[in-house]
């Protein structure tokens, strides 16, 4: 057995081990063993954002758990890293950081500077995830850039295509005009905002009478294509089928009826744009309204908006303001605080505009998604209502079109002469309709030669929702089955309505069945003061920070032990130090161990005489397996981290080695095989705490095994010994009781040590238990050997039950309660007060 060094230097050790795992080949999946069971992580390819955040810490510390955990139970696991490179911030930081817009440049250009980007930012969140320690096999890695990967997404577009779940339409859409692209419901965040309502007289034709209608956006005036009333409404019933003059652009409109309309909001008469709001879409569909465009593409008013034409929205809004009030219609403005929506990337308002897209049939899949989200184990389980809710919560089918540049092509043409939509085969792909013809000779409808490429390209999810398919291996490898579908899919909180919906809709389209068996889904991290982390607030923390200052094995400990899975996680750095704190305890343990082991040979086959303190720390650590492994198996990795801190802390630290140092130290008092009992009760508690640790502190752990254990037990790494199995045969309650019994004397006379301000090792004079019943005498005598150890007990006496109570002494306790099993154990003790302090 070699030392351990005095002094635990975790950046050494942890980068050593990073290092080392790697060229061992730990992490490496073996695609061609048939013998162990696989088990296969949806590892979430995270957008590049050059920035690996608390929260990424905490969400990669989860499944890195579950990785580590599944391969000590002899599973071949399959722990693969993607990066989701298209999403629109790419775009977004590419045109600040080169001051243009993306349309100013030709498009390689503006691709080349996103893949730089991309590149730069990869690095710095790679590096993040090795200095946790992520037991990621590097050789999956894959980026969704990559032609090869463009492949797969343009593969799973045409199999859906040919099933009928994409199609073309005119819609209405949810809209970026900074982005200048389409976005998704999942892409639209929601803002308080201070805004004005503007009380309008709209003048009934040919009448002196008017009707007030208030609105938020009387930009869209010249997009009024009718008013609603409610039919039950007395005020205003008498009007409905009348004509009303839309102020500004002098246009009439009818008056309609709607029961939706609610008479007590506003002023009970609402002005229908195309499109204002989500409302106005579903009023237009319904009483077939005309649609009036009245924006670009850019967010201008366009030749609809007659004298408007040409300004942003905001001016547009200022100018006919201002000319409502000088024609005398603008009767009062109000204040409101109001929810709108915006771009989740660049927060610009998000508006509607009809335009020509690409969309998936997800609606039609909402069904099965219930079904299928309620056969699927989520950790927590009531996560899966979120899911379930979102499904049935959306009015659109997925919009998967964009009008971006750096993305995966569509890879569609269209007939220049008869507009024949021509779908690439699979063997085409990866293609670029827009660098690429059809690979035909014509038309097949009218034998034109001529295509037009589409200039769309697909949503970033539509990338990344296959990536269960992808990881097991799909298209190309004949037995991707075998690994799929994923065991399970780790999310967070906040994107169970994108990621895992995504996913689920794909996959049940593609292959007709779930792409994960469970859901691991992790909250978010907040600020020490409880608010969502965030740099606007000053409670951010950057995780090289973290990382620097206390290594992997503390923060993962802080990202396991700081909360319930899938509750929101405060990051405090007490906690962090916390963890570092556990670590320094349990590198002085081992060596302390590991110098009272120097003349200790390990044995699996010799008989021990084992004490009542061995037989109770054994049987306490197999409990604690038991619980350990119960916690990880239900993914409450808190639980786990909390038993096995209070274990190593205080039942074998505090407790197990204080009593049992005089055993090794002076063996010739206490006898020899006494004290290679307690040789091996260590040597075998440390093993298996450091076993059921491993998982969560892998380096610290590891450093430990190598010095203390490799040799004997003669695995190459802690990360492939098996995991401890529970087995109840050696559970020993009684053994358990007896040794509290011991343990609680052995502290309740420590405790009485501190009381009187005496040094801890002060010799005991004389030590008097009085005994209520023979058990108690038994069990007090099976241990004397150690309670006189631990305390430099000169003289103990053991006074047997009596017939009446006796009522001197201090009476056993513990944690402040007497012990049930031993209802009268007292003691008396009297101390060497020479060594007073
Ligand atoms: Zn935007
Ligand atoms: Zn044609």
């Amino acid at each position: 057995m070699q030392s351990l060094p005095k002094k635990y230097n975790f950046s050494e050790i942890e980068r050593k081990w990073q290092q080392k795992w790697e060229e061992m080949g730990i992490y490496h999946f073996d695609w061609n063993d048939t013998k162990r069971v696989p088990f296969t992580i949806d590892t979430p390819p995270p957008y590049p954002s050059g920035e690996f955040h608390m929260g990424n810490i905490l969400n990669w510390t989860y499944f890195d758990i579950v990785a580590r955990y599944k391969r000590m139970r002899g599973y071949n696991v399959l722990f693969p890293q993607g990066w989701d490179c298209h999403g629109l911030s790419i775009e977004i930081q590419v045109e600040k950081e080169h001051k243009i817009r993306k349309r100013d440049v030709p498009p390689d250009q503006f691709r080349k500077w996103c893949e730089q980007l991309i590149e730069k930012y990869i690095a710095i969140m790679k590096d993040a995830i090795l200095k946790l320690g992520c037991s990621i096999d590097w050789t999956t890695e894959y980026r969704t850039m990559d032609p090869d990967y463009w492949r797969r997404t343009q593969l799973s577009f045409i199999l859906l295509y040919k099933k009928g779940y994409m199609y073309q339409g005119t819609h209405p859409v949810n809209w970026c005009p900074r982005c200048e692209t389409a976005i998704a419901d999942a892409e639209v965040d929601y803002e308080e905002k201070a805004g004005t309502l503007h009380y309008i007289r709209f003048p009934l034709e040919n009448s002196s009478e008017h009707l007030l209608i208030a609105t938020t956006r009387p930009e869209f005036i010249p997009a009024c294509v009718a008013v609603e009333v409610n039919p039950a409404d007395e005020r205003f019933n008498k009007y409905v089928g009348k004509k009303i003059v839309v102020p500004v652009v002098n246009r009439t409109v009818k008056v309609i009826p709607d029961e939706a309309v609610d008479p007590s909001f506003g002023t009970g008469v609402v002005m229908i744009c195309t499109y204002g709001d989500k409302e106005d879409v579903k009023t237009v569909i319904k009483h077939k309204l005309p649609v009036i465009r009245l924006l670009t593409e850019n967010g201008r008013i366009n030749e609809n908006g007659g004298k408007y034409a040409g300004l942003t929205i905001s001016q547009a809004r200022k100018a006919i303001v201002e000319d409502l009030a000088a024609a005398g219609l603008l009767e009062k403005t109000e204040k409101l605080e109001q929810e709108i929506g915006v771009c989740d990337r660049c927060k610009t308002h998000v508006e509607i505009l009809e335009v020509k897209q690409w969309f998936m049939k997800t609606r039609a899949l909402t069904e099965q998604v219930e079904k299928t989200a309620n056969e699927v184990l989520w950790y927590p389980d009531f996560m899966k209502t979120r899911l379930i809710d979102w499904a049935r919560s959306l009015d659109w089918d997925w919009v998967i079109s964009r009008q971006r540049v750096f993305a995966t092509p569509i890879p569609v043409w269209y007939c220049k002469n008869c507009g024949e939509l021509i779908l690439a085969e699979k063997e085409w792909v990866p293609i670029d309709p827009k660098l690429e013809n059809p690979r035909i000779d014509k038309c097949p409808k009218c034998g034109s030669r001529g295509f037009i490429p589409e200039r769309d390209v697909f949503d970033t999810w539509m990338d990344s929702s296959i990536t269960c398919a992808v990881h097991a291996g799909w298209p190309d490898r004949r037995d991707w089955r075998r690994l799929f579908p994923a065991d399970v899919h780790p999310s967070g909180i906040d994107i169970i309505r994108t990621w895992a919906y995504y996913l689920m809709v794909r996959h049940l389209a593609l292959f007709g069945e779930t792409p994960y068996k469970s859901c691991l889904i992790n909250g978010m991290v907040l600020g020490s003061d409880g608010r969502k982390m965030s740099k606007s607030l000053k409670n951010y923390v950057a995780s090289p920070e973290v990382l620097g200052k206390y290594g992997s094995d503390a923060t993962r400990q802080w990202a396991a032990g700081g909360g319930a899975t899938g509750s929101d996680i405060p990051f405090r750095w007490p906690d962090v130090e916390y963890g570092r704190r556990f670590l320094v305890k349990l590198w002085n343990v081992s060596a302390f161990v590991n110098k009272l082991l120097k003349d200790y040979a390990p044995s699996e086959t010799a008989e021990f005489a084992l004490q009542p303190l061995d037989k109770w720390v054994l049987s306490k650590a197999e409990k604690l397996t038991q619980k350990v492994t119960e916690a990880i198996e239900n993914c409450q990795f808190n639980i786990a981290v909390e038993e096995i801190r209070n274990f190593t802390w205080h039942t074998l630290c505090d407790c197990y080695v204080e009593a049992v140092k005089d055993r090794l130290y002076r063996p010739e008092t206490h006898g020899e095989a006494k004290k290679v009992a307690a040789q091996h009760t260590l040597y075998e508690v440390l093993y298996r705490v450091l076993r059921l640790l491993s998982p969560i502190t892998p380096h610290l752990t590891e450093e430990i095994y190598q010095t203390m254990y490799a040799d004997s037990k003669g695995f190459k790494s802690l990360q492939v010994a098996p995991w401890p199995e529970f087995n109840e045969a050696f559970v020993d309650e009684e053994a358990e009781q007896r040794g509290d019994l011991i343990i609680t004397l052995i502290g309740e006379i420590r405790r009485e040590k501190a009381e009187k301000h005496l040094p801890l090792n002060t010799p005991v004079k004389k030590l008097t238990v009085f005994v209520a019943d023979k058990i108690t005498e038994e069990v007090v005598k099976s241990g004397s050997g150690d309670i006189t150890g631990a305390h430099k007990v000169i003289n103990l006496e053991i006074v047997p039950p009596r017939e009446r109570e006796y009522t001197g002494g201090k009476k056993v306790l513990q944690h402040g309660r007497e012990i049930p099993q031993f209802p009268d154990a007292r003691f008396a003790a009297e101390y060497d007060e020479g060594m007073k302090k």
